[in-house]
């Protein structure tokens, strides 16, 4: 299958050093294998993504020296998708609706015999053995009641059997130009939440959704993802989508040691464009290759 890898960010600010390195690091890849990079817009929050971190975004990557083909997927104009693969994992039984407010699961965490733990998502919620009543799940949608679609471990173990403790994934290190197999172990996380109510798409499963769209051979990102990795493998095996080769690249990090965020607006691509700086600059600064 040709590589094909993607750079997926989220318009909720302008691109930085980080970004770019990210992006870069995909790019330098695709060229490397002959294969395609593309560009995915992570659109899902439209109360934090704006249009114009949008146009930043495309023309932040031209400067730096990448394109991709076109159209863009931009996640936002695909909910359609993703209620459908929700569709699917509820025929399959593995979610449920959960109507606990985040003050609710926070209490119970704290009274809990041990402690839960916090999660890349908050705090690790695992529901409870029996599911609601029929009744009490009607009574409470009558009621209008808020509620998340969580991926529940329990029922995913109950379908997979074996197959569950078996599920791994192949990480790149570039470094040692080496792969090995990852057991997946989406218990770190507990049930993640995959839709709410009035919203039927979540990172999570929008990322798995497309990633398998787009036939992403190779993913590479920032380690900050590593964990949510755990639960993307598990959700392609559900839906029956293929599992990618993952690369987890170090985060950037400042002469203060810490990662570049979108706050550092004096490390925006687009402020050091204005003081002067070139690409190949760019690349110098964060140690690619120019
Ligand atoms: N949209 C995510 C971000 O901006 C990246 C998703 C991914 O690479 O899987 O952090």
């Amino acid at each position: 299958m040709r590589f094909t890898t993607r750079f997926a960010p989220s318009p909720t600010g302008r691109l930085h050093l980080g970004h770019a390195w990210s992006a870069l690091l995909a790019h330098d890849a695709s060229r490397f294998a002959g294969g395609d990079l593309l560009l995915r817009i992570e659109d899902i929050d439209t109360t934090r993504c704006r249009p114009e971190f949008e146009a930043g975004i495309y023309a932040d990557l031209a400067w730096l020296g990448l394109d991709w083909p076109t159209p863009v997927r931009r996640q936002s104009d695909h909910f359609a998708d993703y209620a459908a693969a929700i569709e699917k994992l509820r025929s399959l039984g593995v979610l449920y609706r959960c109507f606990l407010t985040r003050r609710e699961i926070a209490e119970q965490a704290a009274s809990a015999p041990h402690a839960p733990g916090e999660g890349a998502d908050g705090i690790v919620y695992v529901g409870p053995a029996q599911p609601m009543s029929q009744d009490e799940e009607q009574a409470r949608l009558a009621r209008g009641d808020s509620f998340a679609w969580r991926l529940s471990l329990r029922y995913s173990q109950d379908l997979l059997g074996e197959e569950f403790p078996r599920l791994v994934f192949v990480e790149r290190d570039e470094a040692t130009n080496t792969e090995r197999a990852v057991p997946v172990r989406p218990q770190i996380h507990g049930d993640v939440i995959l839709a709410r109510k009035d919203t039927p798409a979540s990172y999570h499963l929008c990322v798995v959704h497309d990633d398998a769209l787009q036939n992403i051979t190779h993913v590479i990102r920032g380690e900050d993802l590593r964990s949510a990795t755990h639960v993307h493998v598990l959700l392609q095996k559900l839906l029956g989508l293929p599992t990618p080769v993952y690369r987890h690249h170090a985060l950037l990090t400042g002469p203060d040691g810490k990662r570049y965020a979108k706050r550092d607006k004096s490390l925006t691509l687009a402020a050091l464009r204005e003081a002067g700086v070139s690409p190949v600059q760019i690349r110098a600064r964060i140690g690619l290759p120019t």
